[in-house]
């Protein structure tokens, strides 16, 4: 009876406030749509709060948005067609104007209209009354275009180019957009030409894509999120409070020992604390995402909305451990594997044979150049340091314009750490400017050295000290998802108990995430001019570095880096990562500079050559700077040991 009464309150309510006050597309969907048995796993009313991460896109097409196109590069069986109906319901009943709704061939849209338009025209009350008070007249409702009260539905597809270059509309909504065709056979572009279909409404169109991703380079959907403002969804960690993306490399599961496919289960590791996340947590944390942009200079007017799997509401598509289950059994078939990665990470493919790297791939292609000669693209450079019982390995790495690299240096300091002399020579090889092709000299701005080891409190002790410019103590992360390099800890106390500022901080370094990084720039640098790669490589370094750099595979059935067998040792590899992780220093951030930035970098190394070392000459850095730039200085100790 209660319920009842409170029903009749609520709908007369509704009813009563329902006159064309100003309503988002998911209040609308919350209040209108219904879903059918026909397409729906849980038919009945809608409600934004069962898939919470779907209200922004949605809300970001209300009239109220300033926002003219939102891009969603997502999973199958998220929602994503269900945000394109309930935008349609709301323009049909709220505020409504010409709309278009394209799909990539006829095939699609014969099956969009009978599986997803039809069932909201039917089950929808207030998209139905629009409809039928116009279709009387003739020709109103026909299957491809629908005539309702302020606007007109029109359904195509990209293969009838004489509609898509003459219809006006101020919304347009495209569905599975990485399965359009390149080019049309008239030579057009189909997505250029629906483009411009909405050039007469420029104040007040809006534009919906979506699709799950293809093909890496060629995905449509990709190039549209990677000009969007790029979202991507952060939830909070139930056990640190942390509020972070999750990402398909964060999930840990175990395997039956006896059955190898048969996962036990899986559960989501922290990328800030470590701790294991149970997926019971999943709805508390979705209910508190938050989309967060990583250009947010283009919020106001095109957004990118990126999810994957792991966000699934629980019981609406596989659970995580069936998601393991899936990536398992794919993993001997390549076909299988790309339908994962596409349908279920939402991520683009590529090809696992590009990825593998070979050494004497990479050796063919170093570049002329000397060691300790900072080519011209070089503006920034930092330096990795591995810590050994016997030994320090150190590379020195310059950086340019979007983070390309060249490698200027990789040497290997005989001596126990926890001895003095192998620091001094550290140093001396630190502070030691490098030559510069402007005919400046450059030097070594931030070093990332690793204390994981015997040596820990050998390495926080130079540290301390700050002999050479912007040391950074550091230790590979333990969760395979974690950030290039994570906030800073303090380590010392003083004497009032306090964090001492001026002692040691502590980073821990997303090595599996560099690694990955690097590997991509590896293979994708195989078809491109030396100028052009992002890894140059110089062909003074030895073979054992470069069978070095490349000693680790990606193993994707454990999720993790391996080394190879019969492998190189690795140095070369984790010190160009403490290199990389050494670019992201607080107060470096090459990773965060504009181009503006890179020309004033690239301007006071050209112009000021001479003056460089007086104008950054601080702490340990030498004041006198030799009147010639001096010669290769001899090597030091080569590297030692059995694979030299
Ligand atoms: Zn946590």
């Amino acid at each position: 009876m209660l319920q009842n009464a409170a029903t009749l309150i609520r709908t007369g309510l509704a009813k009563a406030l329902a006159p064309r006050r100003p309503v988002t597309v998911s209040q609308w969907a919350d209040q209108h749509r219904v879903l059918s048995n026909k397409s729906s796993p849980e038919p009945g009313r809608w409600r934004t709060d069962r898939n919470p991460i779907l209200r922004e896109p949605m809300d970001a097409l209300s009239d109220r948005s300033t926002v003219r196109e939102v891009v969603m590069c997502w999973p199958i069986q998220a929602g994503k067609t269900e945000c394109a109906l309930n935008f349609l319901g709301w323009i049909m009943d709220h505020q409504p104007g010409p709309v278009m709704v394209c799909l990539p061939g006829e095939v699609s849209m014969n099956k969009w209209i009978s599986q997803k338009l039809q069932p909201l025209i039917e089950e929808t009350e207030p998209v139905r009354a629009a409809l039928t008070s116009t279709a009387t007249r003739d020709g109103a409702n026909r299957r491809e275009f629908k005539d309702f009260s302020g606007g007109q539905l029109y359904l195509e597809h990209a293969g009838s180019t004489s509609r898509l270059k003459s219809t006006t509309v101020r919304y347009l909504v495209v569905d599975e957009l990485d399965e359009f065709a390149r080019e049309l056979r008239s030579g057009d572009d189909p997505i250029d030409m629906l483009e411009g279909r909405v050039s007469a409404y420029p104040t007040t169109h809006k534009r919906l894509y979506i699709s799950t991703p293809q093909v890496r380079g060629v995905s449509r959907i990709e190039q549209r999120y990677e000009m969007s403002d790029q979202r991507r969804c952060h939830v909070p960690c139930p056990h640190c409070g942390h509020s972070q993306p999750l990402e398909w490399s964060g999930l840990v599961w175990t395997v039956d020992p006896h059955d190898p496919h048969q996962v036990i289960d899986a559960q989501y590791a922290c990328r800030e604390c470590g701790a294991l996340i149970d997926e019971s947590a999943k709805p508390a944390m979705l209910a508190q995402h938050q989309w967060i942009p990583q250009r947010p200079e283009r919020s106001s007017y095109h957004r990118g909305y990126q999810a994957n799997g792991l966000y699934y509401p629980m019981g609406l598509g596989p659970s995580w451990r069936d998601l393991a289950r899936m990536w398992l059994a794919a993993q001997s078939d390549p076909a299988k594997l790309k339908t994962f990665v596409n349908d279920r990470l939402a991520e683009t493919w590529e090809d696992p044979a590009m990825r593998a790297v070979k050494h004497n791939v990479i050796a063919d292609r170093a570049e002329p150049y000397r060691l300790r000669s900072a080519p011209a693209g070089v503006l920034a450079v930092t330096a990795g340091v591995d810590t050994q019982d016997n030994r320090l390995a150190v590379q020195i790495v310059g950086w340019g314009r979007g983070l390309a690299c060249w490698v200027l240096d990789y040497v290997e300091l005989p001596g126990d750490p926890a001895e003095d002399a192998v620091w001094a020579e550290l140093t001396a090889l630190l502070s030691r400017p490098i030559e510069h092709a402007s005919g400046g000299l450059i030097r070594v701005e931030a070093t990332a050295i690793d204390a994981g080891g015997h040596r820990t409190e050998d390495v926080k002790a130079y540290c301390r000290r700050r002999v050479i410019r912007r040391p950074m103590c550091i230790f590979g992360a333990v969760p395979n998802n974690a950030p290039v390099i994570s906030k800073g800890k303090l380590q010392d106390i003083n004497w009032r108990g306090q964090h001492d500022k001026r002692g040691v901080t502590i980073h821990h370094v997303g090595t599996v995430a560099i690694k990955h990084l690097l590997y991509a720039r590896l293979s994708t640098d195989a078809e491109k001019l030396a100028e052009q790669r992002q890894v140059h490589l110089s062909d003074q370094l030895d073979q054992a570095y470069f069978s070095g750099l490349v000693s680790e595979t990606y193993n994707p059935s454990k999720n993790r880096f391996e080394k190879r067998r019969g492998g190189a040792r690795n140095e070369p590899l984790d010190t160009w990562v403490y290199a990389y992780a050494a670019t992201h220093h607080p107060e470096l951030r090459l990773h965060r500079r504009s181009k503006a930035d890179w020309d004033a970098a690239e301007a006071r190394l050209v112009s000021s050559a001479p003056a460089v070392v007086a104008a950054e000459s601080e702490g340990a850095m030498p004041r006198a700077r030799p009147q010639t730039p001096p010669a290769r200085p001899k090597p030091l100790a080569r590297p030692t040991g059995r694979n030299w």
